[in-house]
């Protein structure tokens, strides 16, 4: 479940008597907390240095994973850590430390060096998707209806059975707001280059979901499981973007369209947690393995309501 609500109360309202004990809140979550979020730098007093998006969208941890490790403050607001450059010296730099380390201290060194605290202002935190900048649960979704009637995105996304996060998910990736490396780029972001599922790509959310070699063996291993040719990634139309490919996929014949719908979501949701268990976990599933995680969360959608998903894949 999002506890997007969670993390909004734990960054805007300081007095709440469990601030700083720690979320309860997944990468994921936190993720989505991050593009959902504009943040803008006053006295530096409420903004944390490396749990929040501050950095031209992104948070110190994701440009410095390995310097977060090893941080003994990693509460740090930003008043504190910018002073004198505390961030650097809450670093317990160790034998362990690598090459890794000092070029991720580079990285966010130049990241953040020129920000400018202002302590006359207080820094605020703007949810992106309601018009005064507060968050309300519904927010996500109304926005997608507000003066658009039904496009072909409500059919593909809003419309199938899954649930919300990997609706919210997908919706991100369509309005271009998941920070994959090839966005980063165009910020003139820090970001490391390649797709952590092939190693070999620059990552952008179209390889990840579409071209990346990973991702098309997992659609040959689920080609076979459901017994459906017409999944096969050699049976594609080359497509440019995920929400071209969506389209392409939404209306392949003899392929039953809601349960293929619900099925692209699903599947595109378990890419994307893969891909940050490896970014932030250093944790590898093989394609066998997601495999099984994909039939057994497709069962328990089965379950929660998805019928022509159930239908479709034959458990
Ligand atoms: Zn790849």
């Amino acid at each position: 479940m999002l506890r997007l609500r969670w993390l909004w109360q734990e960054w805007t309202m300081p007095e709440k008597p469990w601030v700083g004990m720690g979320t309860p809140c997944s990468e994921t979550d936190k993720l989505l907390f991050a593009a959902s979020t504009e943040i803008r730098i006053g006295d530096g007093r409420k903004v944390c240095f490396w749990e929040l998006a501050w950095v031209a969208g992104r948070r110190p941890r994701d440009i410095a994973p390995d310097l977060y490790s090893i941080c003994k403050r990693k509460n740090s607001k930003l008043h504190e850590a910018l002073t004198d450059n505390r961030w650097i010296r809450d670093l317990t730099v160790g034998p362990n430390c690598s090459l890794h380390h000092l070029k991720q201290l580079v990285e966010l060194w130049f990241a953040v060096r020129d920000t400018s605290i202002n302590p006359d202002a207080e820094d605020t935190i703007k949810w992106k998707w309601t018009a005064n900048g507060d968050y309300t649960t519904a927010s996500a979704y109304r926005a997608q209806f507000l003066g658009s009637v039904k496009t072909d995105m409500h059919l593909l996304i809003w419309k199938p059975w899954a649930p919300p996060k990997c609706k919210f998910f997908a919706w991100l990736i369509i309005k271009n707001r998941v920070w994959t490396s090839d966005r980063l780029a165009i910020r003139g972001c820090p970001r490391s280059d390649v797709c952590p599922l092939c190693r070999t790509e620059p990552e952008s959310a179209h390889h990840l979901l579409v071209t990346c070699r990973y991702t098309k063996r997992m659609w040959r291993l689920i080609t076979d499981w459901i017994n459906c040719q017409q999944l096969h990634p050699s049976g594609w139309d080359s497509t440019y973007s995920v929400n071209e490919w969506w389209h392409f996929m939404g209306k392949l014949r003899n392929v039953p369209k809601r349960a293929i719908k619900s099925l692209l979501l699903l599947v595109n949701w378990e890419i994307w947690k893969e891909r940050n268990s490896r970014t932030f976990d250093r944790r590898e599933a093989s394609t066998i393995t997601l495999l099984g995680k994909i039939k057994e969360e497709a069962r328990t959608w089965g379950i929660a309501g998805a019928r022509h998903l159930a239908s479709f894949v034959g458990d």
